[in-house]
């Protein structure tokens, strides 16, 4: 069996398929396949059976999707796979879980991810690294790399996610599936443990484009309870699929995308893209735009500005783990000891760097200047998007190398955001769909394409993806 989610929502309406056959079968498979990538960490049998009768009334009949362990719910363990958090239990559910569940989306597990959902190739768990089912002994990509792997090992029909920088499209990029990031306001966060709260969006992965329309439209929404969401995500709710005249579209390709960085053999399928475009009139042009080049400094600056201050109520008495038996001489060496102790490096890394970018010596030059640099980078993207539809270009510098491989280096995996995170930054909605693939050491390994939208364009960016699903 090797199913869509279209597939099996049309399967299930028509009487064609059974539901709890469908079940049953990716249930067992990825309890099965689990052994090999180590992509779930949780499996909800009990939910299923407790909800499977009423979930398959909904739109999306009860359609087996897994979701990361960020993502507040109640009854279940949500540890965003740090030892910190190794037995919480939420006493409330994220919101987006919330409207899943009414449109019938079946949760059969939650899973790996990098802790906090920060970090390099899933490398940073606490739970153990997750493989990528391409490749041997390859990373899946960072934070959200076991969704993708469920999702491209054929275990669920799709995965609900987060992004920060390219949690949902990079993975989805080395496991060769397909992630979208919507606008920054079109789903709930409420509910949703946040890594830099002003760079946090859920996305969704899927193994189509179309796919990926269906989940979002089931997630997205406007909420009360989270204060960025926006009344405009119930306009998406009930939009109709765009039809797109290929021959109108003016794409932009940034000559800045060329870096030195990037494995010309992704240049090259890229290029051959470029080319398949244009052979359907499609007018892409070469264009500059220099801020791109910001993107990461301005990262590594705000997220973690955000990210050690949404870390910091983590101390073991309000939230985190506790320790009765630490020895300790007052609350500030509690705080220490058990934040060193719970806290894995990269957590600790950032907590460091959060204090280097909010010190008095420091906030004005890193953190001002980073937001001054991000109003720049919100303009000239936006002067882009006055003339052109998207914004084209690969999704990450290189295939998925070997675990392990680069761990010495953090500074150069930071440097893999590059092609992504300028749609955190800008707030505007992104995907990447698979290219095609590339001999990697007698291994092939899938390559993508990433491309942008202006903010709440997203009827437009899935119209245009089916085409580059297609080419
Ligand atoms: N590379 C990013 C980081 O480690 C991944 C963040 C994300 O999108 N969750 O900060």
């Amino acid at each position: 069996m090797q199913l869509t989610l279209r597939a099996y929502i049309d399967g299930v309406s028509d009487w064609s398929l059974d539901p709890q056959t469908v079940i049953d079968f990716y249930v067992k498979k990825a309890k099965q396949e689990n052994s090999k990538y180590n992509m779930i960490v949780r499996f909800h049998d009990d939910y299923i059976q407790q909800n499977l009768d009423t979930l398959k009334k909904g739109t999306l009949k009860g359609a087996p999707i897994v979701l990361k362990d960020n993502f507040l719910t109640k009854w279940y363990i949500s540890s965003c796979w740090s030892k910190m958090l190794e037995n919480y239990v939420a006493p409330y559910s994220a919101t987006c879980f919330e409207t899943l569940e009414k449109n019938g989306w079946l949760m059969i597990g939650k899973g790996n991810m990098d802790e906090f959902a920060m970090g390099s190739s899933t490398e940073t768990s606490y739970f153990g690294v997750t493989y990528n089912p391409y490749g041997t002994g390859r990373v899946p990509g960072w934070s959200s790399g076991w969704s993708a792997v469920a999702v491209a090992s054929d275990c669920c029909l799709g995965a609900l996610w987060t992004d920060t920088s390219w949690s949902v499209r990079q993975p989805a990029a080395l496991c060769g599936i397909v992630g979208m990031k919507p606008t920054y306001w079109m789903v709930s966060r409420s509910g949703v443990q946040s890594m830099a709260s002003s760079l946090d969006q859920v996305g969704v992965f899927t193994k189509t484009v179309e796919d990926a329309e269906i989940l979002l439209k089931a997630v997205a929404g406007f909420d009360e309870k989270d204060s960025q969401s926006d009344p405009r995500a119930d306009e998406f709710l009930t939009s109709k699929p765009k039809k797109l005249d290929v021959k109108k579209l003016k794409i932009a390709l940034p000559k800045e995308v060329f870096s030195e960085g990037l494995d010309p053999r992704i240049k090259e399928l890229l290029l051959q893209k470029v080319e398949q475009l244009r052979a359907l009139w499609c007018d892409v042009q070469e264009v500059s735009l220099p801020v791109l080049s910001y993107g990461i400094p301005l990262y590594y600056s705000l997220m973690p500005a955000e990210l050690g201050t949404n870390l910091a109520r983590f101390d073991g008495i309000k939230f985190g783990l506790q320790n009765k038996s630490l020895e300790h001489d007052d609350l500030a060496s509690y705080y220490q000891k058990i934040r060193s102790e719970w806290f894995g490096d990269e957590a600790k890394r950032r907590i460091l760097l959060s204090s280097f970018v909010l010190s008095s010596a420091n906030y004005e030059w890193y953190y001002l200047r980073a937001q001054k640099i991000r109003e720049q980078m919100i303009q000239d993207v936006d002067t882009i998007f006055e003339t052109y539809d998207f914004i084209l270009g690969p999704t990450t510098p290189s295939v998925a190398w070997k675990m392990w491989e680069r761990s010495a280096d953090p500074i150069q995996m930071y440097l893999e955001d590059f092609y992504t995170v300028s749609a955190n930054i800008c707030g505007g909605p992104a995907m990447t769909v698979p290219m095609g693939m590339i001999d990697d050491n007698w291994e092939k390994m899938p390559a993508w394409i990433h491309f942008m939208a202006q903010r709440w364009e997203e009827e437009k960016l899935f119209a245009f993806g089916k085409v580059v699903e297609n080419l």
